[in-house]
């Protein structure tokens, strides 16, 4: 695509720009891209291990093979637009004081074994994990990429400029990306949806907001950082579940407790 050359095309440039603009729901990049920079995040995340120091997963193996069920129960529900397409990969954190998860585009998962040991249940843990899926699967790192950087992304990709010296600016800087409040609304519903299709007691991700509200305040920091307002989506999730009529039941409580004692 080339930057119009005639004025009448011009009009035709800025409207299609004003349009963009219009609508939160544009995306100006491909899901490949998404794929690609998950890529790159993933290994600037592996090459720094001192800021990320990722849980090996030959040495933890069971632990890991119990993440992965959670996960694989909630790409089976066949509501993950990208499930065929994206990693849908798991890595563990090994630090105990931080409470929190991040997915990088492409479906790359970072959960720190801080908040695996805080959480109390599994179908908490599949709460957080069916939000962080969310997260990846609606795109919403590209999509709020494409509302920030409307214009000059625009003009990038029209002037070809989509190779890896973009990517290589923006890499680092989004494995803190904080997500407007509108995507995370977004996520906890997607999340909720994909909860209600299978066995678990479908607002776990309320159980754990509800349980993040009643810890004391300066063990918080990481995730309220990126996920505010813990009160009234706990309100949303479990009127979500009972909109949608959930009828999973599952905790795993007991066999959860005993996955925890298999952390380091
Ligand atoms: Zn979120």
């Amino acid at each position: 695509m080339k930057i119009p050359d005639t004025p009448f095309r011009y009009i035709g440039f800025v409207v299609l720009v004003a349009t963009l603009y219009s609508c939160a729901n544009y995306n100006l990049y491909t899901p490949r891209y998404d794929q690609r920079l998950g890529d790159k995040m993933k290994r600037e995340i592996e090459n720094a291990p001192l800021k990320y120091p990722i849980l090996a997963e030959a040495e933890h193996q069971r632990i890991y093979d119990y993440i992965n069920g959670i996960v694989d129960a909630l790409l089976n529900t066949g509501l993950l637009r990208y499930k065929d397409e994206f990693a849908w990969e798991v890595k563990l954190l090994d630090d105990a004081d931080v409470l929190n998860a991040f997915v990088t585009p492409g479906g790359y998962i970072y959960v720190y074994t801080g908040l695996i040991k805080y959480l109390e249940s599994e179908d908490q843990l599949a709460g957080v994990l069916a939000h962080e899926m969310a997260h990846a699967d609606l795109r919403h790192a590209s999509r709020q990429m494409s509302q920030k950087n409307s214009l000059s992304t625009v003009l990038a990709v029209a002037g070809g400029a989509t190779g890896t010296g973009y990517l290589t600016d923006i890499g680092a800087s989004l494995v803190s990306l904080k997500f407007s409040r509108s995507f995370e609304k977004e996520a906890d519903r997607m999340a909720i949806r994909l909860l209600c299709a299978t066995d678990y007691q479908a607002d776990g991700l309320a159980g754990f907001f509800e349980k993040l509200e009643s810890t004391e305040s300066t063990r918080l920091p990481a995730f309220l950082s990126t996920h505010p307002n813990p009160g009234k989506r706990v309100e949303k999730i479990k009127k979500s579940a009972t909109d949608l009529n959930c009828q999973g039941s599952t905790t795993n409580r007991r066999t959860y407790q005993r996955m925890k004692r298999w952390l380091p």
